[in-house]
């Protein structure tokens, strides 16, 4: 673990002087907004940092990194704390939160960015010219932490993962330069960064991205009781056989808590869901999913034609924080064998399995044809990826999970390709299979461009990718 002793007049003297050329703030254990400030929106992470920086700007972030460099810190990066790898214990954590202009600019069809944006700020002012980013579930996850993982949204089949659609990152390297990546400048870090190599190489401040026209898209949820899981399975398997790069869609067991804001007919039960979006003619999209409907009638049939302003109504994620932990891996298959065990693990009967959500995206389209030569993001062949979320209030929560979670991916081994996908990894489990997100040529390459851009490993707190011995 990092040590700083703040109380030492020699360190205490770095801190004013940090303070004092900063227009962020600098908070160090017992300052008063410290506890709030090292908070990340996923409570399950407890993390303890020597100092703080909230950050107020790109300067901010120069500032805080040649001073890490002085007192010899690693670095922890955090927006909204949706993703937390490594906690920041002992380090130096840059809080972008406060970091938050976004300018669309609706000629060029692009979006510049700041570090803490959310995305839902990206949608809004996007959609009043009639274009859309490529977000995920949540407009609350943050822009460039999401990206800097791959990023996989309702419009990841015809338009892609977010991070090939980066134009340009201005970010603070670990000698403290601010740069620019893109495809003509410092192109290696460019291709790093696209490639989901998360927080490894820098501290994005800011970030251009295409943005692409999308209106109204067809959306939704057709939600089946738990009972009529299998069927549904095998049902949605060939449905996505032949679906069109329009249709984003994923399979979800979900148990649903016991709690008022669930509507009452799902309230504390088990439900099978096919949820996605159709972006593309609304009527093509009322004829993918009319043969559902012809099969056997829903419990709910939430599929409607909506601006995609309102995309996140799709998956209705939480807002508020709370103390999670995901996990996931690509999949090659949805086998007999593999909806067996979906099933056995991902439905709780009596309170049988810790899971919440148990997703299946179908991913392929734009994703596979992402050129490999233009970022680091590896594993576009697969065809699914599973994702695995559970509430954990204790430390046993987290415990119970990680052992049904384990033993589950075991039993779905023969359907996974082996890789992961590191968005949907969090903690530990992010860290120790890094590389099992990349192409092993790509993986070697990373940990080169990592040790002409940060040889001392100063952001260390995020995806391993160690610098290159050799190098
Ligand atoms: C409710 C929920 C829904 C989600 N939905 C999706 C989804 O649909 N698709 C998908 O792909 N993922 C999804 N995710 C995963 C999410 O994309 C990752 O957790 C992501 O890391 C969150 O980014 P953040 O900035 O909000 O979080 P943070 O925890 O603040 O940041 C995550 C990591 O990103 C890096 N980072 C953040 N900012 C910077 C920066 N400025 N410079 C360098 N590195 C930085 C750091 O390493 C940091 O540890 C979801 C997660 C949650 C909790």
């Amino acid at each position: 673990m990092d040590m700083l002793r703040t109380s030492s007049a020699s360190v205490r003297v770095a801190l004013d002087s940090l303070q004092a050329n900063i227009q962020g703030t600098v908070l160090v254990q017992g300052d008063a907004h410290y506890d709030d400030a090292r908070r990340a929106w996923n409570l399950a992470v407890d993390q303890h940092p020597a100092v703080i920086v909230v950050a107020t700007s790109a300067t901010d972030i120069v500032k805080a990194v040649r001073f890490a460099r002085e007192e010899n810190l690693g670095i922890a990066i955090q927006s909204t704390g949706h993703g937390v790898v490594r906690p920041a214990n002992g380090g130096l954590l840059i809080i972008t939160s406060r970091m938050t202009n976004v300018h669309v600019d609706p000629d060029a069809q692009t979006a510049w960015v700041e570090a803490g944006v959310k995305w839902g700020a990206v949608l809004d002012k996007a959609q009043a010219v009639g274009l859309a980013p490529l977000l995920g579930s949540s407009p609350d996850v943050g822009v460039v932490g999401y990206t800097l993982g791959g990023g996989m949204g309702w419009l990841a089949r015809k338009h892609g993962m977010a991070a090939d659609s980066v134009l340009v990152f201005e970010l603070v390297t670990a000698d403290g330069r601010l740069v620019r990546a893109s495809a003509s400048e410092n192109s290696d870090l460019y291709w790093a960064l696209r490639g989901g190599g998360g927080g490894s190489f820098g501290i994005v401040t800011g970030m251009e991205i295409q943005l692409y026209p999308v209106e109204t898209v067809y959306g939704g949820n057709l939600i089946y009781p738990a009972s009529m899981a299998k069927a549904v399975m095998m049902r949605y398997r060939d449905w996505i056989a032949n679906a069109p790069d329009e249709l984003t869609s994923a399979i979800v067991l979900m148990n649903f808590p016991p709690i008022p804001e669930v509507p009452e007919f799902l309230r504390g039960k088990s439900a099978v869901m096919i949820r996605g979006c159709y972006a593309g003619p609304v009527e093509e999209g009322e004829a993918l999913i009319q043969p559902w409907l012809d099969w056997q009638a829903p419990l709910a049939n939430m599929w409607r034609a909506m601006p995609f302003a309102e995309v996140a109504t799709i998956s209705n994620d939480p807002e508020d924080p709370m103390p999670t932990m995901a996990t996931g891996a690509w999949m090659r298959v949805l086998s007999d064998a593999a909806i067996d065990t979906l099933i056995e693990y991902g439905v709780s009967v009596d309170g049988s399995s810790p899971l919440v959500v148990t997703e299946i995206r179908h991913t392929g389209g734009a994703i596979a044809r992402g050129d490999k030569n233009a970022g680091a993001f590896g594993n576009r062949d697969a065809s699914l990826v599973l994702n695995l979320i559970g509430a954990t209030p204790t430390p046993e929560a987290r415990e119970r999970m990680e052992r049904h979670t384990q033993a589950m991916k075991d039993a779905l081994r023969p359907a996974m390709t082996g890789g992961v996908y590191l968005n949907f990894l969090d903690g530990a489990e992010a860290a120790d299979r890094t590389q099992d997100a990349y192409l092993p040529d790509s993986y070697r390459r990373l940990m080169a461009i990592k040790a002409s851009y940060d040889p001392e490993n100063l952001f260390r707190f995020g995806f391993n990718i160690p610098p290159a011995s050799d190098n």
